[in-house]
């Protein structure tokens, strides 16, 4: 089993142009209510790092988290605050696209600034696209996977919420969906932030890319 990602929450930021420096990111992103906060919780096993649901203000910011955890940070004592004091990786939790409520101008922005950021941001090592597990891919998330393609932009599919796919529709939802995305039944990572499953997997994933 792996352990909770060590997460800190380093700054809510308004646009792309002025992120923090870091050597290497992961971002997150997926339609609003997809189960983003709740999954980055479940993956730091804390309840309120990032917020659930009903708080429009802050979804529509860029959050950043720092893992704090690493080469420096493993090894510790006194003697190693040079490796300690190196910059750490960050997870990037995008704000979620069509959010039923935003205003135009947010939503108008939205994909300027989030295109941007995900075509010129050369830290980022991998977007991990989230997909409602029980009723998607909608549209939205389609045209969201025909964009990254086409722009060659490196992504995994995250399938949200298993706990809601009764266990015997699972074989057949697990094919579907990946086909919805244009991709094999084994490609996209299942996860279930209530129950726990795929959590170690996707742990290990966001480690390899920031910490590896
Ligand atoms: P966000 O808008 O993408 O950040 O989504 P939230 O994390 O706020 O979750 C949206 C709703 O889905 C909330 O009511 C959550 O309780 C629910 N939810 C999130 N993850 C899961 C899950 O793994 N299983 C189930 N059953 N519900 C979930």
């Amino acid at each position: 089993m792996s352990s909770p990602l060590q997460l800190t929450f380093v700054e809510s930021a308004s646009r792309t142009t002025t992120l923090p420096e870091s050597p290497r990111e992961v971002a997150f992103v997926g339609r609003s209510n997809v189960g983003k906060s709740s999954l980055i919780n479940a993956l730091a096993n804390r309840k309120q790092l990032a917020r659930v649901s009903n708080t429009p203000g802050r979804t529509q910011m860029i959050n950043l988290f720092r893992l704090d955890e690493g080469v420096g940070r493993r090894t510790g004592g006194k003697n190693d605050q040079t490796l300690a004091d190196e910059p750490l990786g960050t997870v990037v939790d995008l704000p979620g696209y069509g959010y039923a409520k935003a205003s135009k101008a947010v939503k108008g922005e939205w994909p300027k600034m989030i295109e941007g950021y995900l075509l010129e941001r050369e830290e980022l090592d991998m977007v991990f696209v989230l997909v409602d597990g029980a009723i998607g891919p909608t549209k939205l998330d389609q045209q969201m996977l025909d964009w990254l393609r086409y722009n060659t932009v490196p992504h995994t599919v995250v399938a949200t919420k298993l706990d809601k796919v009764k266990s015997s529709k699972r074989p057949g939802r697990r094919k579907e969906l990946a086909a919805g995305c244009q991709l094999d039944p084994g490609d996209p990572v299942w996860v279930s932030a209530t129950k726990g499953d795929g959590i170690d997997k996707l742990r290990s994933l966001v480690r390899m890319h920031l910490i590896e």
